[in-house]
């Protein structure tokens, strides 16, 4: 059960699904990158299976010129499942056990993994951010929702110590000393944009339900430092056109 679950997450961590849990066993992220041959503008010739990524409602984008929709709060009960971190060649992915859940749309979304991006990867009103934190949640049927948080360089945060205590520059994963909870990157007010989008990684699958918080966390410049040394590039998709979509908040 526990080996199946992390599979399940393992997948997820290149936001991939199934397939992509077979990719990350074998070939660790070599398939795909942020530079060069293997960069965004590269990443639907890379593989047939990537062709998503050149639709029209891909993540991340900028979260501007927002419709005042009156959304209903997302209700929050996460608990202390992060057990594990990984360095999957393309982030640091903390992985979640079973018991931590959103509700939005009146739909259970479970909580899978936290990762981290380094510059963020939406914007809000045409700022980017230091950081952006990816919560990724699934429900029954395999739906995504990413909760995504951006931190500004200030106060050190400890959930992100904790999570980030055993990285290492190299692929794999560790366990965590103590579990840690999800609700320490979440900031007090859970006011949010919400969006419709995709995976920002291959194979960049839409249908994805965004919930962008409104207000910015902080980690320290040391913490900051230590996540861009250890990924040693950056790991950010630019943004992408909003075309038809909606912005809500
Ligand atoms: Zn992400």
């Amino acid at each position: 059960m526990k080996l199946k679950r992390s599979l399940i997450a393992v997948g997820l961590i290149s936001l991939s699904g199934f397939v992509g849990a077979a990719d990350e066993h074998a070939g660790h992220g070599a398939h795909w990158g942020y530079k060069g041959d293997m960069g965004p503008d590269r990443w639907t010739s890379l593989k047939p299976e990537f062709s998503a990524c050149a639709g029209k409602n891909q993540s991340p984008i900028d979260v501007s010129g927002t419709i005042d929709a009156k959304l209903k709060p997302v209700r929050f009960s996460y608990k202390a499942g992060g057990h594990e971190v990984v360095n999957n060649g393309h982030t640091i992915q903390v992985n979640i056990e079973d018991g931590s859940s959103i509700v939005i749309d009146g739909i259970q979304f479970n909580l899978k993994q936290f990762h981290f991006h380094s510059p963020s990867e939406n914007h809000i009103s045409g700022k980017s951010y230091p950081l952006e934190a990816h919560l990724v949640h699934a429900d029954k049927d395999g739906n995504l929702a990413v909760v995504a948080v951006v931190f500004n360089e200030g106060k050190a945060n400890a959930t992100v110590a904790a999570a980030w205590s055993r990285m290492s520059k190299a692929e794999g994963t560790s366990e965590l000393a103590t579990n840690v909870s999800a609700a320490g990157l979440l900031p007090k007010s859970h006011d949010y944009y919400r969006y419709n989008g995709s995976l920002t990684t291959p194979p960049c699958t839409e249908g994805v339900r965004w919930i962008v918080m409104k207000k910015p966390m902080t980690v320290s410049k040391d913490q900051l430092n230590a996540f861009q040394t250890t990924v040693g590039f950056a790991n950010n998709r630019p943004i992408q056109p909003a075309n038809a979509r909606p912005i809500l908040e």
